[in-house]
């Protein structure tokens, strides 16, 4: 592995070849750097890199990184706008200390999830922007819905929930050694997306992120047409934790 900076560069080669092997252009995929485990001093050189949409899975640990990064962007020559994804598992009574700080929460699969990111931004002003989260394989240790669940979810918060905005779906995928065996979970997950998008009156509406592909398996997602992925491991190296 190279320097944080010849990682993302790399990762942003194939992510351009990706995008235009499905007739896309690198700029129609979002690249989001995980930075779960990764100190503060690890994030400054990804921003350095010029990325700004960054990954957490925990809340707290967020919370920790959240005001010293601010700090690093601020005094930065680029003057990026940080763009916070929370994309781990959500308990309900978390959800007050993410209203107004992330720009997009990757993980919701519950109405009653939603409902309290409604009631937050309510209170708040602010609207919260999430994805729906799709658990392809139904694998019982990882969280998110099924697809008909899935139709079903959007429906039940779209109708009635105006500070939470739906802005598209996130799919787990089983983990398999080769990424060709995933490819038939990514294609379903973007039918899904497609058909919802359509339902949802698509672009104007707002739905237009569908964040699927990790470091093993991101190429094959962006080929299926994944418009965001979440790259940790290929930016930074093994996680220790
Ligand atoms: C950790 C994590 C990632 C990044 O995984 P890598 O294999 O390190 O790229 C992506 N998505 C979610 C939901 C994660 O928790």
């Amino acid at each position: 592995m190279g320097s944080v900076g010849e990682n993302i560069a790399e990762v942003r080669g194939r992510i351009a070849a990706a995008a235009e092997r499905s007739g896309r252009t690198a700029d129609d995929v979002t690249l989001v750097c995980v930075t779960k485990t990764r100190t503060v001093e690890e994030i400054r050189e990804v921003i350095e890199a010029g990325e700004c949409s960054l990954g957490e899975n925990r809340v707290q640990e967020f919370l920790e990184k959240y005001d010293k990064v601010q700090d690093i962007a601020d005094k930065s020559a680029k003057k990026p706008n940080i763009m916070w994804n929370l994309i781990g598992h959500l308990q309900r009574n978390k959800v007050k200390y993410l209203t107004g700080k992330v720009a997009l929460v990757h993980s919701v699969d519950s109405f009653r999830l939603a409902e309290e990111f409604n009631a937050r931004g309510a209170k708040a002003g602010v609207p919260t922007d999430v994805l729906i989260q799709l658990n392809m394989g139904g694998e019982a240790q990882k969280s998110g819905v099924s697809i008909s669940d899935c139709r079903a979810l959007v429906g039940e918060i779209a109708g009635c929930l105006p500070y939470v905005r739906i802005r598209g779906l996130m799919a787990v995928v089983p983990m398999a050694d080769d990424p060709e065996d995933v490819r038939g979970y990514f294609r379903d997950a973007k039918l899904t997306f497609d058909a919802l998008a359509k339902e949802r009156g698509g672009l104007e509406a707002g739905f237009e992120h569908l964040s699927m592909g990790m470091t093993h398996d991101y190429e094959v997602a962006i080929e299926e047409g994944a418009t965001m992925v979440r790259v940790g491991t290929a930016i930074f190296g093994l996680r220790k934790g």
